[in-house]
């Protein structure tokens, strides 16, 4: 069934039912992404009981959820699901395709492309639409996927125009959650689905859930520490500010790497990306690749004592000076407040 209205799919990623939140911050860009297009967003929902879920999508902006809903598909499964998707993609030929990039979307959407032969970008920055009339006149409304690329010394901007779709998957946290003021009017398609023998080849037998005790992702305010902060007894002082301010501390691959921190609050291109409503860097000198993770934070503050870190180049407010004289400072006037 082709359609002449361009379509964007956001692949609607979630465990035990619980929706991940990268699938709202797509659906939020997908909607900005149909609308220049002048087409529409359509959700893509893939397990057992989504009802909810697939009502949920149309506060995001998509007038149509796709449903496949069966008790075999509870949990991702790779077989069935890249199966299902690529059906449906034959069948209903979108234009735009979007999955997380999270260890689901990272094995689901390479297997999609693979069956669908469609270019595939992976762990996306940024998504605009673009003409790109300078490299071929017909090039008109690509997708242009944006990430970075040589280790994280380019941005790079990657075009797969020839391709049947566009697909791509998107870094968690990088795009922006948008609830609508005033949801759409949506509809649910249900698609009929029966399990096919071959699925069987791989069964989940368990599912062994390890919680994290730290989300930097949600936290309003975050104090980070790099190499600069010199060793982890002096990262107690970003720990004592973080907990004045109500914040989570994160710290920079170097920081990482020398055992200051503990990897999971890694910040940056190999780490997790954030954007709280304040980043305090202390000690960082802003390498691109720990910039790729935190630069879209509202307020920056940089506590460096070099004048000429790189990181200056990205903050809002800027101290030259030893992180370890300023930051007891921000202390005592935060004990007061
Ligand atoms: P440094 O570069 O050593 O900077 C320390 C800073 O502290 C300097 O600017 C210095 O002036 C300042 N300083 C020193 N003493 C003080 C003091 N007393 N008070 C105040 N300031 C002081 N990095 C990440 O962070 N996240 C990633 O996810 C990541 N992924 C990467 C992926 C790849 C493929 C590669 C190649 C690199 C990656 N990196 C990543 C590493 C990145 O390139 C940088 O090496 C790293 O970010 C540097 O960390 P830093 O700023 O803490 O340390």
């Amino acid at each position: 069934m082709a359609n002449d209205k361009p379509q964007v799919w956001v692949f609607v990623e979630q465990r035990s039912g619980t929706p991940a939140d990268v699938s709202f911050e797509l659906l939020s860009k997908g909607y900005k992404l149909a609308n220049q297009l002048k087409g529409s967003l359509k959700a893509v929902v893939i397990g057992h009981n989504m009802k909810d879920v697939a009502k949920r999508t149309f506060k995001y902006g998509a007038d149509e959820a796709l449903v496949v809903d069966h008790p075999s598909l509870k949990e991702y499964n790779t077989l069935p699901y890249s199966r299902i998707l690529s059906q449906l993609i034959d069948e209903r030929q979108p234009r735009i395709v979007l999955f997380g990039a999270t260890f689901i979307g990272r094995d689901l959407a390479p297997r999609v492309a693979s069956h669908t032969k469609s270019g595939l970008t992976a762990d996306c920055t940024d998504l605009q639409i673009s003409d790109v009339t300078y490299l071929r006149k017909d090039y008109k409304d690509l997708l242009l996927q944006i990430r970075p690329a040589f280790g994280g010394n380019i941005i790079a901007t990657i075009i797969t125009p020839d391709t049947r779709v566009q697909m791509a998957t998107v870094r968690e946290g990088v795009m922006e959650m948008h609830e609508l003021e005033k949801a759409v009017n949506g509809k649910i398609t249900e698609i009929p689905y029966t399990p096919d023998p071959s699925d069987e080849l791989v069964k989940i037998i368990e599912h062994h859930r390890e919680e994290s005790k730290v989300n930097l992702k949600a936290a309003p305010i975050i104090v980070a520490g790099g190499y600069g902060m010199g060793s982890k007894e002096n990262f107690q002082l970003l720990y004592e500010l973080a907990d004045l301010l109500g914040g989570e501390v994160a710290g920079s691959r170097a920081a990482v790497d020398a055992g200051f921190i503990e990897h999971e609050r890694q910040v940056g291109q190999t780490g997790v990306t954030v954007r709280p409503r304040l980043y305090i860097a202390c000690g960082i000198s802003g390498a691109i690749q720990h910039r790729a993770g935190m630069e879209e934070s509202k307020k920056i503050i940089a506590i460096n004592n070099d004048p000429e870190a790189p990181i200056f180049d990205i903050c809002h407010y800027g101290i030259v000076g030893d992180a370890m004289e300023v930051i007891p400072q921000f202390i005592e006037v935060f004990k007061h407040k």
